[in-house]
């Protein structure tokens, strides 16, 4: 099968030279599914173009192209002649009604720009879009991605936007009741808050900045666990935030590292797998904290179950049951 893969092109932090990638140079929660995607498809013998991340590494069956702008990705489209068309930019590279099979993955909150065809990534984002029938399809992990480790350091991982939403703050909150440190992983774009928690936890909270490559698999690898303390509000739409997919929860537990989350959005349906969903408004005290973390998953389970749930041939193989409906003539909302 023929897919045109479209990434949303986004460029490389300040820098006017290069675009973020895919897989991406640091963070990038939308560029890891598109690549993980894109290793599951591969294996499974299909034949993809890439648009909207120029940079990219080619391999066989995966072509990269150059196109960014609305215009330009309908050509190398037209060119390249796909069976289907998976749309990642919310419709920024696609038309609302395009002349090829197509189908959209919603990676943000609320409802879609264009709801035809559209895929979800858990049920409460679905149902905050307002659609009852659209496929629900959970991020891909690839294992060979990332690094297992049954034996753990002395720390709990924050690893995200640190932004209000994320509930950075909350992490800081929870292994100060758990008496071990916290590294915060990820860009702060909005500093004032990131050094509120470092002023309000010194001897807690250290901010490790933003990470890719070994840094970061190593850090996923060698957590305690992962605090994805989502909060509903705080969010970049305004609005309430529900947790769209949380890539994060699968690359930990594909790591051998356990998930302490809330129950916000699509976490209430992943993160129990993989270890606990408490309610956001929960304050966490040392013996509440103490007692989450004993009772979690044992790291060759973690490991197992993300495979088994949300591995990229798993994932890879739902993706193209969709596919097909879709290059079928099939259309849903
Ligand atoms: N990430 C990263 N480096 C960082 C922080 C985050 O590579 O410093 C990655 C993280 O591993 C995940 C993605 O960025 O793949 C964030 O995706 P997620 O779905 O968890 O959050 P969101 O896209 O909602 O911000």
């Amino acid at each position: 099968m023929k897919i045109a893969m479209l990434n949303p092109p986004h460029r490389f932090g300040q820098d006017t030279t290069q675009w973020i990638t895919v897989p991406p140079q640091g963070y990038g929660g939308i560029q890891w599914v598109v690549a993980t995607l894109i290793d599951g498809l591969l294996h499974a013998g299909c034949e993809i173009l890439l648009v909207g991340a120029p940079g990219s590494i080619s391999r066989p069956g995966l072509t990269i192209s150059d196109a960014t702008t609305f215009d330009a990705t309908l050509a190398a489209i037209r060119e390249f002649g796909p069976d289907v068309v998976h749309d990642h930019t919310n419709g920024e590279l696609l038309p609302a009604d395009p002349p090829w099979p197509a189908v959209r993955t919603h990676h943000l909150n609320g409802v879609p720009e264009h709801l035809a065809n559209g895929i979800y990534l858990s049920r409460a984002q679905r149902q905050a879009a307002g659609s009852a029938d659209a496929p629900i399809i959970r991020l891909p992990v690839n294992p060979d991605r990332y690094t297992y480790r049954a034996s753990k350091d002395r720390f709990l991982l924050f690893l995200g936007r640190v932004s209000v939403h994320k509930g950075a703050r909350q992490a800081a909150a929870f292994a100060q009741a758990a008496g071990l440190p916290l590294k915060l992983a990820g860009p702060a774009w909005e500093p004032d808050y990131l050094h509120g928690i470092l002023t309000d936890y010194p001897d807690t909270a250290a901010y490790v900045g933003e990470v890719g490559g070994t840094g970061r698999t190593e850090l996923l690898a060698l957590a305690n666990a992962l605090l994805v303390l989502s909060q509903p509000f705080g969010g970049p739409f305004g609005g309430e935030w529900i947790e769209p997919g949380a890539t994060v929860v699968a690359e930990a537990a594909v790591s051998g590292t356990p998930v302490i989350a809330t129950d916000n959005g699509c976490l209430a349906e992943i993160a129990p797998h993989v270890g606990v969903a408490l309610p956001p408004e929960e304050a966490p005290d040392p013996e509440l904290a103490t007692k989450i973390l004993a009772g979690l998953p044992a790291p060759a389970h973690l490991r197992a179950t993300a495979i088994e749930r949300w591995g990229h041939h798993v994932i890879a193989a739902k993706y193209l049951e969709v596919y097909r409906r879709a290059a079928a003539g099939n259309t849903w909302s």
